[in-house]
């Protein structure tokens, strides 16, 4: 199956209405066990993830497909050219956190569906997951520090909410100042 379009919320030109509407939107649960269609959408974000070198984390719905999937690197932040290798990143199908534990810590986040900003978020240092794995089995995960926020903000593309939500400091290039005071509008 093709790779597909990261849906974003801005284009060069303003606002991304349609492409807004899906990211927006809250996903379904899976069925388990999986439907072929399920299946299909795993692999499809899967190899839409591995294609790209600027992801650190894919969640579905940015890809245009409303099922609570996410995949992202657990390990090699850095690296542009990473390993790719299957233990090397972590697929979650409807993953919910079950315990959070620590104060939230600021961090700058950016976003494949919010080009050319950064937000100042508070994340759990950590958090344990449930989830089901890429072929359907449970799965229990323990994530700390950078690989939590990482988590957080795949699980919070589930549910529709974006970096933009978060009331943070915000950054953003000198240049495009007028672009953003007129799409984020209220936050100028
Ligand atoms: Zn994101």
């Amino acid at each position: 199956m093709l790779e597909r379009r990261v849906l974003t919320l801005w284009t060069e030109t303003g606002r991304n209405v349609g492409d807004a509407a899906v990211l927006r939107t809250p996903c379904r649960e899976a069925a388990s066990p999986f439907t072929p269609e399920t299946l299909r959408n795993i692999e499809t974000l899967v190899k839409t993830f591995l294609e790209r070198n600027d992801a650190l984390g894919l969640a579905a719905p940015q890809i245009g497909i409303s099922e609570r999937i996410i995949v992202f690197r657990n390990k090699d932040f850095e690296e542009k050219n990473w390993s790719r290798k299957e233990d090397d990143y972590d697929v979650l199908v409807n993953p919910r956190i079950t315990q959070s534990r620590g104060e939230p810590v600021k961090g700058a986040e950016g976003c494949l569906s919010c080009p050319d900003i950064q937000v100042e978020i508070d994340r759990f240092p950590e958090i344990k997951v449930r989830a089901l794995d890429r072929y359907g089995k449970k799965l229990n995960r323990r994530y700390l520090d950078f690989l939590a926020r990482i988590a957080q903000h795949e699980m919070d593309h589930l549910d529709g909410r974006l970096i933009v939500d978060y009331e943070g400091s915000l950054w953003y290039p000198k240049k495009k100042e007028r672009f953003f005071a007129e799409v984020l509008g209220v936050r100028f």
